[in-house]
């Protein structure tokens, strides 16, 4: 991308409606722009950074082997009736007539529309499990949305649901995904910790909200700092495995407000292991048996000729919310400086001709060197306008693009100037560049 061309309305200084650095920065660079309360566009900067979060997410849900597909936004109330929820859900449902009449809804989440699907198509145990997802547009009339895209009315979300015979067989699906959130946010280079937590409306009696620690989260969370020093590595997808894997975390004490308890807190966690601050959630996960398939009649048939209700969980992410959340957690206060993980930056690298009057062999080198990355998959943008140097990295640095090659003095014959935001700068090769960089993408 040539930034002369690009749309990346930069604001010249902070919006003053927003109060978190997220929020902030999104508006400044131009990624996102408000169309009405709780409701956003998404604009080239801010959808890109989102589409590289969704695929990592989809790419881990689809490495448990669940299946993905597309459920509409708008759904009929009727399955809401059925299951109980039209009017439980309240105010937060926004309800909508077509010019039938007919009571329609934007849908906040997908228990009962995915109920619907898989009891018209699932009649034996034989079938089981079934792990099925969608990434999809989800609307809910929050009270009181605030923060951009962090608490917002229509926001994008990646929610599963799993099916099962029996709970034994329900753990497993359960603990896969608790397996695969492990391993998305880590890819995302955020460190998420699964902390017990409420059912809320969703219902059921176990549940985990992955959690980053962050001063402008909205939830206040309780842990054993010792919950941080795990990791996923080394679980294989068997039922033991995970088991273990969701044992060696549960032993840590690890909530929310809604589950704290101040008596059991300073029991079970030693005072220098102790750690109350704030984190945002980014992603839930619930396992709640029958609660849906029965008022629905989701049933199987199982081997003995006897039918029975299945057993179902769901899970969800809030793939847009990641975008203010990495920011959250990767934003440097001291030197006002963003940098993106490189798996989910706008671009990866940003080519800077040094441009003087009656000279462009920068700009021609520029152009090459920006060719070439192209050609190797590298996602590049090149700032071709004639601004001075310090304002070209002033503005990268805002943008949060992580590396840095700039074409001017101490480029030189075919070694290039190259820096990583916060870094040293060194000169390499284009060659070496590029496979530095398919390098670090792989590492992760
Ligand atoms: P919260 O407690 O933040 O309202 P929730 O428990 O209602 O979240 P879930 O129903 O579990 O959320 O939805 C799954 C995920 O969707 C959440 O973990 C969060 O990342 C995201 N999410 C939920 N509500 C919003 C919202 N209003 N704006 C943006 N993302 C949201
Ligand atoms: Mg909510």
């Amino acid at each position: 991308m040539y930034l002369s061309k690009a749309f990346i309305p930069i604001l010249k200084n902070n919006p003053s409606e927003a109060k978190i650095k997220s929020h902030q920065l999104m508006l400044r660079i131009g990624m996102i722009k408000q169309s009405s309360t709780g409701i956003y566009s998404w604009l080239p900067l801010g959808f890109k950074v989102m589409k590289k979060i969704e695929k990592i997410v989809r790419d881990e849900q689809n490495n448990i082997g669940a299946q993905e597909i597309l459920m509409p936004t708008i759904q009929s109330s009727e399955i809401w009736k059925e299951s109980g929820r039209y009017d439980d859900y309240g105010d937060e449902m926004l309800r909508i007539k077509d010019r039938q009449n007919r009571e329609m809804l934007y849908g906040p989440t997908n228990e009962e529309l995915i109920t619907d699907i898989f009891r018209s198509s699932i009649k034996s145990y034989k079938s089981l499990p079934q792990l099925l997802y969608h990434i999809q547009w989800k609307f809910r009339d929050e009270l009181r949305p605030r923060f951009g895209i962090m608490r917002c009315r229509e926001f994008y979300m990646k929610d599963a649901y799993s099916f099962d015979i029996n709970d034994e067989e329900a753990f497993f699906s359960y603990n896969k995904f608790f397996l695969s959130y492990l391993r998305t946010f880590k890819k995302l280079n955020l460190t998420a910790i699964p902390m017990a937590a409420d059912t809320g409306p969703i219902g059921g009696n176990l549940s985990h909200e992955f959690v980053i620690l962050a001063d402008t989260g909205e939830s206040k969370i309780f842990t054993d700092k010792r919950i941080f020093n795990l990791d996923s590595e080394g679980s294989e997808i068997t039922k033991e495995s995970l088991e273990d894997l969701r044992k060696k975390y549960e032993q840590y004490y690890a909530v929310t407000d809604e589950k704290f308890n101040k008596n059991e807190f300073e029991k079970e966690v030693l005072p220098e292991n102790r750690l109350i601050t704030k984190g945002i959630e980014v992603g839930h996960i619930f396992y709640f048996g029958d609660k849906y398939s029965k008022p629905l009649n989701a049933s199987v048939d199982l081997s003995g000729g006897k039918k029975d209700f299945v057993k179902m969980g769901s899970y969800g992410i809030g793939v847009s919310r990641l975008v203010g959340a990495i920011i959250e957690a990767k934003y440097n206060e001291k030197d006002e400086i963003m940098k993106w993980p490189l798996v989910v930056a706008p671009y990866e690298v940003a080519v800077i001709p040094v441009i003087s009057k009656n000279d462009s062999k920068n700009l021609e080198k520029a152009i090459n060197v920006y060719d070439y990355l192209k050609k190797q998959n590298i996602d590049v943008i090149i700032d071709d306008t004639d601004e001075n140097l310090s304002s070209k990295l002033k503005k990268v640095n805002l943008i949060g693009v992580p590396y840095q090659i700039i074409l001017g003095k101490k480029s030189e014959g075919d070694l290039l100037e190259f820096k990583e935001t916060g870094k040293e700068t060194t000169s390499l090769s284009i060659e070496k560049i590029a496979k530095f960089l398919h390098q670090q993408k792989e590492q992760i």
